[in-house]
């Protein structure tokens, strides 16, 4: 059904951001049209939320994210940026396998099963829709994902 994706963002947010304070790390979103979209509500939240779920986990002490939603006229772009330990180039074609995580210590303290972007990737595909990975170890990450406005549940 039409959804308005910008109220879906802030709500997803609006949850989060008390996880972020906690570790003083500065949550952004911008804006840069308003976008309804006939998506399926309940997953694409999940999807999303597993992204900045990741980005507060994976970040560092005092650091940021910053979501943004923009559109042209076929599609809608969701982009989530951090500032935090970046994923190895060799491990990148692998975080949105099942069970697959980058470090297993480091993971195992942090918790998680490794199915998060593996969710992501479904929903966002079953969207018809694409996510891509550009990442810098000890810089941040980058997360962009492109759905058509057009998909109808
Ligand atoms: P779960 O999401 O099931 O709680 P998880 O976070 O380990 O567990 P995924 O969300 O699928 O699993 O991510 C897979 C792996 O990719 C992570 O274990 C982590 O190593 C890496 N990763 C994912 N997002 C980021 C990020 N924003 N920054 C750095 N590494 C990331
Ligand atoms: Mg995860």
């Amino acid at each position: 059904s039409s959804i308005n994706i910008n109220e879906l963002l802030e709500q997803i947010l609006k949850r989060l951001r008390p996880i972020a304070k906690n570790r003083n790390i500065e949550m952004i979103y911008e804006s840069f049209r308003p976008v309804i979209a006939d998506i399926d509500e309940v997953k694409l939240s999940l999807a999303i939320s597993n992204l900045i779920e990741n980005a507060i986990k994976y970040n560092i002490e005092d650091g940021w994210i910053r979501v943004s939603l923009n559109a042209d006229h076929k599609y809608f772009f969701i982009k989530v940026s951090d500032s935090g330990i970046g994923i190895p180039e060799d491990a990148q074609d692998y975080i949105f396998e099942r069970f697959y995580r980058v470090d297993k210590a480091r993971s195992r303290e942090s918790g998680g099963t490794g199915l998060g972007l593996a969710i992501t990737k479904n929903v966002i595909q079953m969207h018809r829709g694409a996510i891509k990975v550009y990442s810098k170890e000890g810089e941040g990450t980058t997360f962009n994902v492109r759905i058509p406005l057009n998909y109808i549940v």
